[in-house]
């Protein structure tokens, strides 16, 4: 495969951007020794800048669920932005683009637009503390849900080296530059354990705002809930008074037409919004009840930005959700019929050649981890028993073969309505390839 183009760009982007890019995850750090530079999309199709060609199981990190250059998506962009980019004013499309999530989302009255996870994150937490008057925010360990200082804590495996009594995990920072106060203020939790959460909230209920959570871990590999678990963590944070915080930004709009909140039935107090939402742009949205909205009202709880609810993001979002929902959301339908398919293939190839690499899957989102246990439950896990430089290895051989899996090694591989048959097949003849020659070495 060649990669001269993309290795002139990294030397000069070397020179002028920190690790050649915008992002540690899209650097050398996971595409070692550069990345490639990616020129376009379609479809589920990739180019990089070196022409070579890549079925794209990253899909921007989960916020494509049609794919690249949906027509749909580039008519609706394309004629819009003929009539301005940005206003920040009220938008007619932020009422339509609201209506049909609220439309869509039993336990959601009013919507707040914002651009990224970490934003409407941020939003969250400060809403639970504004709403409550209480001070600490309970966090499980391997969540992530973005960068922002006060949840930047316990989320990655790399960095871990002790983790402390699973009744009393050690806070772990993720950042230099954190205040002390940022560590003081979160708590940590088990997470898939409800005796564990139970005991956390007997000692500290009184002081928690609110418990916020994935609601299936998706920056740990794919690590689905266990049976009726976040029903409880629901009820114990209405018994104890603390409001139940479920993070959405991968799993909304993904894993069914009402994320997690659908599929485990739930009704969170607040629930937050991004990547598939926006359909490739940065949208992302803070949502629920009218008597927790309202506490955003006139900046009580302040959340401003010049950049929010952006006017073509909301026009791909709008017709993003209208395009899934088509044929009684036949879109989530054929996604997660892909993910299901990629999961049990890429087992089947794993046992075939022999290879201790285990698929886990919640719908469309799916991903390897090599591990010596048959099942992965919860960080602790996925720390002590997923070899992260195998899944490197593998999923560098599957770039090679065309087959585009993230390089992310925390993360996980995605589906999107236009994957074909012929793509999986494709992808599951590189994996096979990929494995044998991991075991000849
Ligand atoms: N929450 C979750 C669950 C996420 O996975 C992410 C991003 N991976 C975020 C929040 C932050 O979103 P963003 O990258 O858009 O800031």
């Amino acid at each position: 495969m060649k990669s001269d183009t993309s290795k002139q760009l990294f030397d000069r982007g070397m020179k002028v951007l920190v690790e050649g890019c915008s992002s540690a995850s899209r650097g050398p750090m996971n595409y070692a020794p550069y990345p490639a530079y990616i020129r376009e999309g379609k479809g589920a199709r990739l180019w990089d800048v070196d022409d070579n060609e890549y079925i794209d199981w990253q899909l921007s990190f989960g916020c494509l669920p049609l794919g690249h250059a949906h027509p749909a998506i580039v008519d609706i962009v394309q004629e819009k932005v003929m009539g301005g980019t940005h206003f920040a004013t009220a938008l007619e499309v932020e009422v339509e683009a609201a209506e049909l999530i609220v439309e869509m989302l039993p336990h959601v009255d009013k919507v707040r637009f914002a651009n990224t996870g970490t934003e409407a994150c941020m939003t969250g937490v400060r809403m639970a503390r504004g709403i409550t008057g209480k001070r600490k925010v309970l966090k499980f360990e391997g969540h992530y849900h973005g960068w922002y200082d006060g949840l930047l804590v316990s989320t990655n495996p790399q960095a871990v080296t002790t983790l402390g009594h699973p009744n009393d995990p050690v806070r772990i920072p993720d950042s230099s530059g954190l205040t002390p106060g940022s560590l003081e203020d979160t708590l940590v939790c088990v997470w898939n354990d409800a005796d564990a959460l139970e005991r956390m909230l007997k000692t500290h209920g009184h002081e928690i705002a609110c418990v916020v959570m994935e609601g299936a871990m998706s920056n740990m590999g794919v690590i689905p809930p266990k049976p009726g678990y976040l029903k409880q963590v629901q009820e114990m944070c209405r018994a104890y008074d603390v409001l139940f915080y479920l993070d959405e930004t991968v799993t909304g709009f993904r894993v069914a037409p009402g994320g997690a909140a659908e599929l485990y039935d739930l009704q969170p107090d607040i629930v937050t919004f991004g990547k598939a939402l926006g359909q490739g742009f940065p949208v992302a949205a803070i949502a629920g009840p009218d008597h927790i909205m309202e506490s955003i009202e006139y900046g009580k709880v302040l959340h401003y930005g010049s950049h929010n609810a952006p006017r073509l993001g909301l026009y791909a979002a709008k017709t993003m959700l209208e395009e899934m929902r088509r044929d009684n959301n036949a879109g989530w339908t054929k996604i997660n019929a892909i993910g299901e398919e990629m999961t049990t293939r890429l087992n089947q190839v794993a046992r075939d050649t022999g290879q201790n690499m285990r698929v886990q899957n919640v719908g469309s989102m799916f991903h390897p981890v090599f591990t010596d246990l048959d099942e992965i439950t919860g960080y602790r896990d996925f720390c002590g028993h997923v070899n992260l430089a195998k899944y490197g290895e593998f999923s560098k051989l599957m770039r090679e073969q065309g087959v585009f899996f993230t390089g992310n090694k925390i993360l996980h591989n995605l589906s999107c309505t236009a994957h074909t048959q012929a793509d999986i097949d494709r992808t599951i003849e590189a994996a096979g390839n990929a494995l044998e020659q991991m075991s000849r070495v």
